[in-house]
């Protein structure tokens, strides 16, 4: 079956035919005083709604087992509660905000050492120690939407023993499926492009290897982070149309490529693939387009706070994924306690908004656009606009920063 035959008929099969999946909120489930080993007997471990949605989730990814959880940080924490100390752990830098603020501060008081790698390309063996035990990346990158070859740094994972797991919350499986790449392990938010309407946060694991696979049941049983059965039965109605909605959201993105493309105000488009032409070759052999994320550099002189404000259909707002188009400028909000070294070291500029793009009419997208740049190029660049260190930086908590 084709995957969008199975988001539809993956989560049927229940006893009355219904072709919605049955709710059951049962925190508790009556079992045979005799059977020590009934498939359900509390939620925490197993309820029949999760289990519909962690089996339609696996099916979509090819894999053996699938695992929902709270949030996509439940997810990823699960995959690193197994770490142990003296294990080192190879991490992106440019992995989602979350993820590095995990690596860099639990890490260290669960003894576990770690290195972030700028430059994946380059990764060789002298990397590895004897104690590599875990390589995590995303492909493509945020915001930059860098591509990271899969296959090549599973098999160099491998080479040394290590796990190879990759965060594929921007592809989803409908685009990209890591496992078949080589990849031990995929996590994903499925608050994004999964749940696509920005009502829910739910995050997924998916494995074929059945030792991860019982570390995963265990860290669900002990760490606790699970699905809620009611977010589990919305998301697998979300799921049923996450390979349209892509679609759309993929052809729009598109058509904004050309439109930016060739827009004075932008001075550097990123997408998958943008940045060289091996990283398109790689991209066109893992991935089945671009998705539906893309960041602009505006040019100097073209205010981005003009120019987002003036926007009337895309909202200004973290996340992505939704039906809506979102703008979100990161070096004010995920990227936010950066300094301009860092932003620069990471290739990103205070003229960067990304924008995950929506399935509305594209047309309307570009006339909304254009009129903002309109706006952005008669409103004078703000000479008084306070410098990039003088900037309020007490407006979040910079504890919270990285978790958007
Ligand atoms: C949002 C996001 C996460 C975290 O997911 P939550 O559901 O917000 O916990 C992890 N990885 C990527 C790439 C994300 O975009």
């Amino acid at each position: 079956m084709k995957l969008q035959t199975r988001a539809i008929v993956g989560s049927r099969g229940n006893e009355h035919g219904a072709i919605v999946p049955p709710l059951f909120l049962s925190s508790t489930f009556e079992t045979d005083p005799a059977d020590t080993d009934a498939a359900y007997m509390y939620q925490r471990v197993a309820n029949p709604t999760r289990t519909v949605l962690e089996s339609l989730l696996a099916q979509l990814e090819g894999a053996e087992y699938g695992f929902a959880f709270a949030t996509g940080m439940a997810a990823t924490a699960a995959v690193f509660a197994h770490l142990e100390s003296g294990d080192h752990v190879l991490v992106a830098a440019s992995v989602y905000g979350g993820t590095h603020r995990y690596a860099s501060e639990v890490f260290a008081r669960q003894g576990v050492a770690v290195d972030f790698v700028s430059d994946l390309a380059a990764l060789t063996d002298a990397d590895f120690t004897d104690r590599t035990c875990m390589v995590f990346v995303e492909t493509p990158t945020n915001p930059t939407l860098r591509v990271v070859d899969i296959a090549h740094l599973a098999a160099l994972a491998h080479r040394h023993g290590a796990l190879f797991v990759v965060d594929n919350t921007f592809m989803t499986p409908v685009l990209q499926r890591p496992l078949e790449l080589g990849a031990d392990v995929v996590v994903q938010s499925a608050t994004k492009f999964l749940g696509g309407h920005s009502d829910l946060l739910a995050g997924v694991i998916t494995t074929n290897d059945p030792a991860l696979a019982e570390q995963y049941t265990a860290a669900q049983k002990t760490w606790g982070a699970v699905l809620d059965p009611q977010t589990a039965l919305r998301l697998v109605q979300c799921v049923k149309t996450l390979p349209l909605r892509l679609a759309q959201q993929q052809r729009n993105a598109e058509a904004l490529v050309r439109y930016f493309s060739e827009h004075p105000a932008v001075a550097t488009l990123m997408y998958p693939g943008w940045y060289s032409a091996e990283e398109r070759d790689i991209h066109a052999r893992q991935a089945d387009g671009i998705g539906a994320v893309l960041s602009l550099e505006l040019a100097e002189g073209v205010d981005w706070m003009a120019w987002v404000r003036s926007l009337q259909i895309a909202a200004f707002a973290v996340s992505l994924g939704d039906v809506a188009t979102l703008v979100c400028h990161p070096a004010s909000s995920t990227h936010e306690d950066m300094d301009d070294a860092a932003l620069a070291a990471a290739g990103l500029s205070r003229q960067l908004l990304r924008v995950a793009v929506g399935i509305e009419d594209v047309d309307d997208l570009i006339e909304d656009f254009s009129r903002a740049f309109e706006v952005a190029a008669s409103t004078p660049a703000p000479e008084s606009a306070p410098a990039p260190d003088s900037a309020p930086t007490n407006r979040h908590d910079p504890e919270d920063s990285h978790a958007r």
